[in-house]
């Protein structure tokens, strides 16, 4: 069978999941299943340990560490390279557009197409995962990562599209996390726009971000900004359109009175669903973009790093583990290293 006719008939089913059982969330574990067998997904989670360390201070916050080695492997690209001359490669070969999959992964991942609106999709398995049903979910189109968060338009319609795609995707997997990285904010593949979903872990499902105080700021009764966390991280709950319009405006606003240099500003956003309720929680992060790593000059910070969780894959990383340097002050250093001033001139309007 030709990868064409795999892929129709893959979709065709996972699009029957959805609607039969689940939603979403269901086609993408039918999804997950399907490239295990194909063996494109390289690691199934079990050699993945979790460290917890409690803030000395308070008892009820936590950091955590995933000791990863796997991960380590993933820039590989397991020959990849020397396939690309007899291929139509498109995009210099980028990684997320269809047409190049298709021969960089001898023809094993096919992805699931998600329809939202006005913006096409598609869902491809993360082959060395995170946690749970890791999924990468790009656009159809190449087009790039890069948005511009200073906009002299009140409206932002580009900032206004990504979150309610974040957070459209968020709320038809209640019990996933999602994430836009910007680029210089952890993005892997910066010329190709794409958020990324994971499961919550079943003995660890909250974050220790999720886990903080969030305290009203002052200026529109719905934005929040964590209390006492290493990094700055601002808030929206509710229903999900209101969320997207209080963020958008708060955000343009933000970055139009930001003393930081715009075109240096970048970020990350993160999007869930209440498993109990149809509220959906928005956390936006204000990014350098030349301050992107924890350790020095590795280990870059994403959205699972900004959540509470840093990732170690190299040896180097699994040692500051293994020689006990790494605890909470640690972590906590480490993050604060990524964090930029955000001062204002009208610091009081924030
Ligand atoms: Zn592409």
């Amino acid at each position: 069978m030709n990868y064409e006719t795999k892929w129709a008939n893959l979709n065709k089913k996972l699009r029957q999941s959805a609607e039969d059982n689940y939603g979403l969330a269901s086609a993408l574990f039918e999804l997950e299943n399907h490239q295990r067998e194909t063996g494109f997904i390289k690691d199934d989670l079990k050699k993945i340990k979790r460290i917890v360390f409690q803030d000395p201070n308070n008892k009820s916050y936590s950091l955590r560490a995933q000791i990863n080695p796997k991960r380590a492997k993933r820039h590989d690209g397991s020959g990849i390279l020397a396939l690309a001359g007899e291929h139509p490669n498109i995009n210099n070969g980028c990684f997320l557009c269809r047409e190049n999959i298709k021969w960089q992964q001898e023809e094993r991942q096919i992805g699931f197409e998600i329809n939202l609106g006005i913006s096409d999709y598609i869902a491809f398995m993360n082959p060395f995962p995170l946690l749970p049903n890791h999924v990468v979910i790009a656009s159809t189109a190449h087009r790039t990562q890069e948005l511009r968060l200073f906009q002299n338009d009140e409206q932002n319609q580009d900032l206004a599209l990504v979150l309610t795609d974040l957070c459209e995707l968020a709320d038809r997997l209640p019990n996933h996390v999602g994430f836009y990285n910007g680029v210089g904010a952890g993005a892997s593949i910066p010329d190709h726009f794409h958020f990324q979903f994971f499961q919550r872990a079943p003995d660890l499902p909250k974050f220790p971000l999720e886990e903080r105080r969030f305290s009203d700021i002052g200026c529109d009764f719905t934005t929040t900004l964590v209390e006492d966390y290493p990094l700055c991280v601002f808030r929206w709950m509710g229903e999900l359109g209101e969320v997207v319009e209080k963020a958008t405006s708060w955000i343009t606003n933000f970055a139009r009175t930001s003393k930081f240099e715009t075109q240096q500003l970048t970020a990350n956003f993160i999007a869930s669903r209440s498993m109990t309720s149809k509220t959906v929680t928005l956390y936006f992060v204000p990014r350098h973009r030349f301050k992107q790593f924890w350790n020095g000059n590795a280990g870059i910070v994403g959205g699972l790093e900004i959540l509470g969780e840093i990732v170690l894959a190299s040896n180097e990383e699994c040692n500051l583990v293994r020689y006990d340097i790494m605890n909470f002050e640690f972590i906590e250093q480490g993050l604060s290293r990524i964090s930029a001033p955000f001062t204002t001139d009208k610091a009081d309007e924030l």
